[in-house]
């Protein structure tokens, strides 16, 4: 594998692109990044003369195709190196017609810009030392966040939260290499000089570290993706009842003959900042062959194994604690990771029917219809995904690329120990400090390829 270290080199073109959505709207802005940025937007704009304004400034007038007005905007100058991209930029609002906007993109264009790739200018801003590589994807992930949660974690990585973290642990790696270093000199003497125990506390909490990041990871996803989680049970238990209570809407069709969802509805809900994507299977009928089959739960088997988390959902009225147990050993089998609801606690008989199963191993008993229990249950969804309350300092990996860097670095920090177990010679314990070491550096992008970049700023959009 070949490395190159990126280094920032010269960038003598100067990109321009609309960095608001295409379409109509109040405001469009087009943005031009490099050495000739500001000039070329004054070489359309008047009175002002541009480039004889202090940075961070801005001026109101009008663009000029020639002697035609094109539009009045308003544009805002930020020199070099005290920008978002480290170069001279130009910011031109004007009116949010595609037409008008496209007609001084055009005129940027004739005054020597090109055209900007996806990411070019978060790209620009990471050659130039502006953010790291893990808060340039902050930056895609933020553009993309749909939920509070998600925000906050693209916030905080963007914020330099993740890139701390990694900085700190490198720090300790370099302690460990640099004890390695000094038995190394006293090896002619034939001394174990390291304090072999401090070795064993260093790669210990790096491994710790490490393993943490790397199991933070499915609730990045969550954090990231949302949640799917599927609404099962027998037909009537009140599966459609129960999205509408908590999705406080009348969207499912609520009947009383039995399996009469006809349609998998899926809707989304957002509890404590966290998406969750609720599907209702349709009603399934006890029949069929196989164990998990023969009580009923066959048909939205592949929906329970997809889904992240299972609500799985009966009538307390008609339940006994066999049935619930077989249930529970047949989800559990499957390794779904499941919550038992009992409904209908509001029936004559229903309380005292709960009452039965209370007995019976963890259930969680609400009223769908009745609206009774529904933030309990709301609860529970978030606490058995995030495992209670997600602090804004935790730092949460959201990201494949840094998942795949940190698993390389955990194998290389698992062969230290080994070697460490082993007590094998110092010298032969570097080359794997020094993996991780590069595995640290790819997610920051202390050491990086053209083909990751390419890769990472593709995946932006343009005008970013
Ligand atoms: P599904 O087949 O599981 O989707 O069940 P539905 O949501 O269509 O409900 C079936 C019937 O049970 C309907 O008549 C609902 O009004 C009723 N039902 C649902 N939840 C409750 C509840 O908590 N209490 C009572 N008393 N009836 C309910």
């Amino acid at each position: 594998m070949t490395e190159n270290s990126i280094f920032p080199g010269p960038v003598n073109d100067t990109i321009v692109a609309l960095a608001t959505p295409p379409g109509l709207s109040a405001i469009g802005m087009i943005r031009l990044s490099g050495p000739a940025a500001i000039s070329m937007a004054g070489g359309i704009f008047g009175p002002a003369e541009l480039e004889l304004q202090p940075s961070h400034t801005l001026h109101y007038g009008t663009l000029r195709d020639g002697l035609r007005i094109v539009d009045e905007v308003v544009v805002g100058i930020y020199k070099a190196p005290h920008s978002y991209t480290g170069e001279p930029i130009a910011e031109i609002s004007g009116h949010g017609s595609p037409y008008i906007l496209e007609q001084i993109l055009q005129l940027c264009l004739r005054q020597g810009a090109r055209l900007a790739e996806p990411g070019e200018f978060t790209r620009r801003a990471f050659l130039n030392g502006k953010l790291d590589l893990a808060q340039a994807e902050a930056v895609a992930d933020l553009i993309a966040s749909r939920s509070a949660a998600a925000q906050r974690s693209a916030l905080h990585n963007l914020r330099g939260g993740f890139s701390r973290k990694l900085e700190a642990l490198r720090a300790q790696l370099i302690q460990f290499a640099a004890l390695i270093e000094l038995e190394l000199d006293f090896s002619e003497e034939d001394v174990e000089f390291a304090d072999r125990s401090r070795l064993y506390a260093l790669v210990d909490s790096a491994i710790g570290e490490v393993q943490q990041l790397i199991d933070s990871f499915r609730l990045g996803n969550v954090v990231k993706q949302g949640v799917s989680v599927a609404i099962v049970g027998p037909p009537n238990a009140g599966k459609s009842t129960l999205l509408n209570a908590l999705l406080n809407e009348e969207r499912a069709i609520v009947s009383e003959t039995a399996g009469t969802t006809r349609d998998t509805i899926e809707e989304s809900l957002n509890i404590n900042g966290v998406l969750f994507r609720l599907i209702d299977t349709a009603g399934i009928r006890e029949h069929t062959t196989d164990t998990i089959e023969q009580i009923g739960m066959g048909k939205s088997l592949e929906k329970m194994r997809s889904a992240d988390l299972v609500l799985y959902l009966f009538d307390v009225t008609g339940a006994t604690p066999q049935w619930m147990d077989e249930r529970r050993s047949a989800l559990e089998k499957e390794n779904i990771r499941y919550l038992l609801i009992g409904n209908k606690t509001d029936l004559p008989g229903g309380a005292e029917a709960a009452g039965k199963l209370a007995g019976a191993g963890k259930t969680l008993l609400i009223s769908a219809k009745a609206q009774e229990n529904i933030r309990q249950l709301k609860d529970a969804l978030y606490k058995a995904v995030t495992g209670g309350e997600i602090q804004p300092e935790d730092t949460i990996l959201t990201n494949t690329r840094h998942l795949a860097a940190l698993r390389e670095a955990l194998a290389s920090l698992t062969a230290v120990r080994e070697g460490l177990d082993a007590h094998i010679s110092a010298d032969l314990l570097t080359p794997d400090i020094r993996r991780c070491l590069h595995f640290l550096g790819e997610i920051t992008g202390v050491v990086t390829h053209e083909n990751v970049l390419d890769y990472i700023f593709s995946q932006f959009c343009i005008g970013k």
